[in-house]
């Protein structure tokens, strides 16, 4: 892998060398091993399926899952340009801003949370209050002022009067967190190139792109979006396409019960059904959605008996409080 990705990115030992010089990421336990275990469903059993899952929600309660590793180069890129500020992105419930405020909060930088939605405010969702109490400044702007982003951050920060501080994209996202993403398979407590196929959840993209210059070749990576759009196909073909050759995928919007952020008794007794035979917790926003998507690839018998595939759990889970299904 690490020869796969010094094709166009040089630095990752150097970048992680670096994070370990912080104490406070070192001891909050962010650079161990994640565990893989099997899932144990009776619908994979009766089809012969072994299908392992990624546990990188259990990293860290609030830096969980894909969060951190697509912020951990961010960090360090944001240290060595003699930053002490940082600047991103998010919707109310974004698990990126979440992880973002606390990892601020214990570097002792300043950090600035742009959030979706101008009617929203601290008392709107507990992850919002938690990210305040971090000492997250939070500016809360409309959903047009926020699109604009998109097409140029200058008039934004200009309107808020954000000078200075380096600028983390929407979840994480940009070359470094692609980068940093490729690297949730190597902190993995076993290797990689047994899976025939691996799965995950997608939101904007990046650790799909990540996990798929991680992963060898011969495994096939299927993204399950959470938000509704033919467009991310081809967004994803342009991402990867600046990554040279990689190995098969597909990803997919089949699973997004309407949209993001968007939930269902359907849905929601998924998730307890799953929890009962399994005891994996997954979150209606991203995992279980994915779950679904597989459980169906599997019964449909998409996926031939004897394959071994690997779920990746993202975590979220810390987002789950308060959220009601809207049917
Ligand atoms: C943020 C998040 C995702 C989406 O990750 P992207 O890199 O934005 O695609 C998936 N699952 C969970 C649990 C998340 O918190």
């Amino acid at each position: 892998m690490v020869n796969q990705l010094s094709r166009f990115y040089p630095l990752p030992d150097q970048f992680e060398l670096s994070l370990l010089q912080y104490p406070v990421l070192r001891n909050a336990g962010l650079f161990k091993p994640i565990a893989l275990h099997p899932v144990v469903h009776p619908s994979f059993t009766a089809k012969n399926i072994r299908v392992d899952i990624l546990r990188a929600d259990q990293l860290h309660p609030v830096i969980s899952g894909n969060k951190w590793f697509k912020l951990k180069y961010h960090l360090v890129q944001a240290k060595r340009e003699g930053h002490t500020t940082l600047i991103s992105f998010g919707g109310a419930w974004s698990n990126h801003l979440h992880a973002l405020a606390y990892c601020a909060n214990r570097l002792g930088l300043d950090c600035v949370g742009i959030v979706r939605g101008e009617e929203l405010s601290l008392a709107s969702n507990p992850m919002l209050a938690e990210a305040d109490a971090w000492g997250m400044e939070l500016k809360f702007v409309s959903r047009a002022q926020f699109r604009d982003v998109r097409s140029g951050l200058r008039p934004l920060l200009d309107a808020l009067k954000l000078t200075r501080g380096y600028v983390i994209p929407e979840g994480g996202d940009g070359w470094l967190g692609m980068v940093g993403a490729s690297t949730m398979m190597a902190q993995s407590i076993h290797g990689v190139s047994r899976y025939d196929e691996v799965i995950t959840a997608v939101g904007t993209g990046c650790t799909f792109a990540g996990l798929r210059l991680g992963l060898p070749t011969s495994a096939r990576l299927i993204g399950y979006s959470a938000l509704r759009g033919q467009w991310q196909a081809s967004a994803m073909a342009h991402r990867l396409q600046l990554c040279g050759r990689v190995g098969p995928w597909q990803l997919t919007d089949h699973y997004c019960r309407g949209g993001f952020g968007r939930s269902d008794k359907v849905l929601l007794s998924f998730i307890d059904e799953f929890y009962e035979d399994t005891q994996v917790p997954l979150e209606p926003l991203y995992s279980a959605k994915a779950m679904m998507g597989l459980m169906d690839r599997v019964q449909q018998q998409v996926i031939k008996s004897g394959s071994r595939v690997l779920f990746v759990h993202n975590g979220g889970l810390q987002g789950l409080r308060g959220i009601a299904p809207n049917e």
